[in-house]
């Protein structure tokens, strides 16, 4: 009688182990993948859209880091830039654009008018993309160099690969107030 007591937790930890070490595995192999197959939706409003396509040039190329190219639905996108100001009246669009993405997806806040509204401390601008969607690297600067927007991919890519991946993957989205078009 004791030895079937003790078989039974040995085989329940061996299972477990095996199932902790697959979707390990799993988890890795699509991080792995992901982080090199990024397809951006540029939601461009302003001044930064100038140095997103330096970005896109030859001399940056951003192809090497599997990141280069832009798709212009959202359904086609795991990764939005947000580059410019974001005021009040394009909240709710950037809202649905992100609700239209595939999961899982990413985004990043390009220059400071995204990450905090910049210097636009006014009634009729988003004081930073974060009010409407989650934001996963910030990338600061008025306008920032292209240099940085490649630090700031890097550090994404990095991101990717240390998050935990599922086959399939959905993340809860963050409720916004009624100023930002949300439910009252
Ligand atoms: S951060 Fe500077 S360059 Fe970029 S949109 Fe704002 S004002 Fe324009």
């Amino acid at each position: 009688m004791s030895s079937e007591i003790d078989v039974v937790p040995a085989i329940t930890t061996r299972r477990e182990d095996a199932e902790t070490g697959l979707r390990s595995l799993i988890s890795k192999g699509l991080g792995w993948a992901r982080k090199y197959s990024l397809f951006q939706y540029p939601f461009v409003t302003a001044c930064c859209g100038m140095e997103y396509m330096t970005v896109a040039s030859a001399r940056y190329d951003l192809d090497r880091f599997g990141a280069a190219l832009p798709r212009f639905s959202p359904r086609q996108a795991d990764l939005l830039m947000v580059v410019g100001t974001v005021n009040c009246k394009q909240a709710p669009i950037l809202r649905r654009i992100y609700e239209q993405m595939a999961d899982p997806k990413w985004v990043i806040a390009f220059g400071v008018c995204a990450s905090s509204g910049g210097f636009y401390d006014n009634y009729a601008t988003v004081q930073g993309i974060d009010r409407i969607v989650p934001v996963d690297v910030y990338i600061p600067g008025c306008p920032p160099r292209p240099e940085q927007v490649l630090d700031g991919i890097i550090l994404l890519q990095k991101k990717i690969q240390d998050q935990s991946h599922k086959l399939i993957d959905r993340k809860p989205l963050p409720t916004f107030g009624p100023e930002y078009g949300g439910e009252r």
